[in-house]
């Protein structure tokens, strides 16, 4: 891939010139150049380029702010933005968001009401076919559409997503709930709330988790400033680069599963020695994500790190198929499991055989340490 023609083109995009420039925002948060060098090796790394690539990363992040990005908010608890842009210290992921040409966020912009809903309309209009849609929340649609109404004018929400996705250049869903509907939609789902997907025909890139971590969020854009096309998916529509493998895989409790070391119950002997949490309800085996390689809060910690199992939080209806939380799954059809779509069957077959291992093993070790 050509790179250099990319961010040529970049170049020639107008910029908001009220912003201030990215080094001066890293500068004002104590951020060195190296520190931002050192970031933009992980950002190739995390999209799966060598580190020779940091400096054309470095390069499209200072020019991400060409590209308009309208955030909306739909059914939801505002999780998503608060992974990325809650922190008194912020990380170079926020201060990119925030450096970003963000035309619209109903969170962090000084617009309310009437003004509020004009700037949407004139980002809109202004950016038509060029800009980057993020929708976080499940959207209640059809019949029950009105119970989501937003703005001065109480339109629907519904309507208002169809509309900002008829004229985006690309789409995002961000998070469970714009991604498979979250607990809007769990059963029996009141609202009749709907994953992004499902409200229109344009391709929707799904960016799930409860909330997706910041650099799954940034990395989005990033990949979009440098490549100018949509990731490479797996069959639920996920960035392979972020959700190809399993936590089970990368987890660092793994080497205690393998040796049939598992916590029997929270604050136990086991737990105190970090022992694997399957058998206190991980759903590590069944889920897809990169948490284990990239932690929250500045890369400090994850949720199996700090002693509770994975939820499974960025699989489809998590809520409904994953439950109860704190034991593990009696039977599990895999039907959430991401298979490569080429080869659904035989990875099916082969994680449905890795399931009943992983059970079989559970039981096994249970019988020799209890
Ligand atoms: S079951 Fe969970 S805690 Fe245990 S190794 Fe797998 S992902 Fe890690
Ligand atoms: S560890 Fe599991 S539940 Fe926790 S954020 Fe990652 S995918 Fe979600």
């Amino acid at each position: 891939m050509d790179f250099s023609a990319r961010l040529k083109e970049l170049e020639s995009f107008e910029r908001k010139d009220n912003k201030a420039s990215l080094s001066s925002m890293l500068k004002q948060n104590g951020f060195t150049r190296r520190d931002f060098l050192k970031y933009s090796s992980a950002m190739a790394a995390m999209l799966g380029l060598s580190s020779t690539f940091a400096p054309t990363i470095a390069k499209a992040i200072e020019l991400a702010d060409r590209l308009p990005v309208i955030w909306l908010h739909m059914a939801e608890c505002t999780g998503c933005s608060e992974s990325l842009l809650r922190s008194d210290a912020p990380t170079i992921d926020s201060l990119i968001f925030d450096y970003i040409n963000l035309e619209y966020h109903e969170t962090i912009m000084a617009a309310s009401g009437f003004q509020a809903e004009s700037n949407l309309e004139n980002a809109m209009k202004k950016h038509k076919g060029k800009y980057i849609l993020m929708v976080e929340g499940a959207i209640p649609a059809g019949q029950s559409s009105f119970y989501l109404t937003l703005g001065a004018h109480a339109k629907k929400g519904e309507e208002i997503a169809k509309q900002a996705c008829n004229n985006a250049a690309a789409i995002f869903a961000i998070g469970a709930c714009s991604s498979f509907g979250g607990i809007q939609a769990a059963a029996p789902n009141p609202t009749n709330a709907m994953p992004l997907s499902k409200i229109t025909n344009k391709a929707v890139i799904n960016v799930p988790g409860c909330p997706p971590s910041e650099k799954n969020i940034v990395g989005n854009v990033l990949h979009y400033v440098l490549y100018g096309t949509l990731p490479a998916l797996d069959n639920y529509n996920r960035p392979k680069w972020a959700y190809e493998n399993r936590i089970h895989d990368l987890c660092e409790r793994r080497g205690h599963f393998d040796a049939g070391e598992f916590v029997q119950s929270f604050g136990d002997e086991g737990a105190k020695k970090g022992y694997c949490l399957y058998k206190v309800g991980c759903k590590g085996p069944y889920t897809f994500n990169n948490c284990s390689k990239l932690r929250f809060n500045q890369h400090t910690n994850w949720p199996i790190g700090a002693g509770h199992g994975c939820i499974g939080c960025s699989e489809p209806d998590f809520w409904d198929n994953m439950g109860p939380f704190e034991e593990p799954l009696k039977s599990h059809l895999f039907k959430s499991i991401s298979a490569d779509a080429t080869s659904d069957k035989i990875g099916i077959g082969v994680l449905t055989l890795t399931g009943l291992t992983i059970a079989a093993h559970a039981v096994i070790s249970s019988v020799k340490k209890d």
